[in-house]
């Protein structure tokens, strides 16, 4: 809408144009006739912009000049308005200003579009400022003209440091020219422009970006600005370059561990092959020993029973270590299917120390047995728990001196059957303890020149509990003596 008027600056009263009339909510026929009161437009105005456009028209009919000015005003209809008005004052032939005309244009709409415009880019200020990204704008020709603060905080440099081509300050010396290369070369073809390089932060520590920025086009396809963002991906590059590096190590590793599995498997079979091979010869050695010294060859003279005797002892513990050896080669291929049976493991140790009455007799150790219940029954492969005992009981008592006592404990728990052996032995160190369970370990002590011993016993056991389901243990203090617990499946 646009409307004409003219006010009579002696009597206040107003001519204006109907539609006028009817913007301010007048009566036309009078506003038309010059019969309207200033009042009704004074009135029709927004109490805060009153003051503005009264002071405003005034200084215009003082100088005589143009005024414009825009308002708002509460239509007919009740609604806020908004409206632009233009006037002037009208000098008569004697020099007097009788009249004042302008026209008002409605603008109401004009308003709303920049008001709208101004809020969407309020918002997008905003959103560019509470991103973390750093964002940026830059006229066609590639002078940024925004910054978002983020820029700031990062470099430590201030906003008329780093705008126009500032910023190039702040690249890595290494990257200045690549990227000054491929921004220049997007202005030039309006082709999006990516980049990854470093930046320098305020404590001169350079971090990786991902920068890119996007030509805005106008109708005719003509770039009119550039929007670009910088993403700091120094984490992610690190992250990415350490998982590089722990999937090379890994690699190796896993190269050599198949190069060891491959050893192991080699040195097992040669452990294997050797021990076969060993032990015919060692037992036809251990026959004719014994034939000669039973007296098959005729008397021996007692320097020649002392040598045989010495010749069947070193013989018997060649014979012990490669059938050791032949043991711990089997469990090591996975080849070990347990028998298992209810098994009284009260009368099994009880046949074992029997059977090795003789040696505590002469070593003068007094052995004992002790079981809460008659019999304690346990799911095993007797066979080989037997032997796991025979070699827990020929310990105790070959590392314990002469003389000394050694206690049997069978009971039964909720966890299976228990069985402790328990010496007044030489003991073992703290430090040692979690050595006894290795392959070919041999703790030195007091004893353990004198006995010999293939460090396995202890190996092999622990791999046959393991293929029970049960537990071995130790607790030990050096010259006081030592317990092996072992724990099995009750039935
Ligand atoms: P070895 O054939 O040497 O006896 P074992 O595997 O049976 O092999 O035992 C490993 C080592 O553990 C022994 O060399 C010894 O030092 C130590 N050891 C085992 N049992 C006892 C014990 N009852 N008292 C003290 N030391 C022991």
């Amino acid at each position: 809408m646009i409307g004409a008027w003219t006010v009579d600056i002696k009597t206040n009263l107003v001519t204006a144009s109907e539609s006028l009339a009817r913007l301010f909510g007048a009566d036309p026929v009078k506003a038309m006739a010059g019969k309207l009161s200033l009042d009704v437009f004074v009135n029709a105005m927004h109490p805060d912009d009153r003051q503005r456009v009264i002071e405003c028209i005034s200084s215009s009919i003082q100088t005589g000049k143009q005024y414009d000015i825009d308002y708002r005003v509460f239509g007919a209809d009740g609604k806020e308005r908004s409206v632009l008005a233009r006037g002037r004052n009208e000098v008569s032939d004697d020099g007097v200003t009788k009249k004042f005309t302008g026209v008002l244009i409605d603008i109401t709409k004009r308003k709303k579009v920049e008001k709208a415009f101004l809020e969407s880019e309020e918002r997008l200020r905003f959103m560019a400022e509470t991103m973390p990204q750093k964002v940026f704008t830059a006229k066609a020709d590639g002078e940024v003209d925004y910054f978002n603060p983020q820029w700031m905080e990062f470099t430590g440099l201030s906003l008329e440091q780093i705008r126009d081509w500032g910023w190039t300050q702040f690249i890595h010396p290494d990257d200045v020219e690549k990227n000054v290369r491929l921004w220049k070369d997007s202005l030039a073809t309006g082709q999006p422009y990516q980049i990854e390089h470093r930046f320098r932060r305020y404590d001169g520590v350079y971090h990786w970006h991902l920068s890119r920025a996007q030509p805005m086009r106008d109708q005719d396809g003509n770039v009119i600005r550039w929007f670009g963002s910088c993403t700091d991906i120094e984490e992610i590059r690190n992250t990415v370059q350490r998982r590089d590096e722990l999937e090379a190590i890994t690699l190796v590793l896993k190269e050599q561990r198949a190069q060891l599995v491959a050893l192991n498997e080699s040195k097992d079979e040669f452990i294997s092959l050797a021990s076969h091979q060993l032990r015919t010869p060692a037992s036809a050695v251990k026959q004719f020993l014994s034939m000669v010294l039973e007296g098959y060859a005729g008397d021996l003279t007692p320097e020649q029973q002392a040598l045989l005797t010495h010749a069947h002892e070193s013989n018997q513990r060649q014979i012990a270590i490669v059938n050791d050896l032949l043991k711990v080669a089997q469990v090591d291929a996975g080849k070990i299917y347990l028998n298992r049976q209810p098994t009284d493991m009260v009368s099994l140790m009880n046949d074992v120390m029997v059977e090795q009455a003789a040696k505590f007799k002469q070593r003068q150790q007094d052995v004992s047995l002790i079981h809460k219940s008659k019999s304690h029954i346990s799911m095993v492969d007797n066979e080989r728990i037997r032997m796991v005992l025979e070699n827990l009981i020929d310990n105790a008592s070959k590392y314990t001196k002469t003389g000394r006592k050694i206690v049997v404990n069978i009971s039964q728990t909720k966890a299976g059957v228990l069985i402790s052996i328990q010496d007044e032995g030489v003991g073992i160190a703290q430090q040692d303890l979690d050595k006894l369970f290795r392959k070919f370990s041999r703790v030195d002590n007091p004893l353990s020149v004198k006995v010999g011993g293939s460090g396995l016993g202890l190996y092999w056991a622990k791999k046959i509990i393991d293929l029970h389901g049960g537990s071995i243990d130790v607790k030990s203090e050096s010259n006081k003596g030592s317990t092996f617990s072992i724990r099995l499946p009750a039935r």
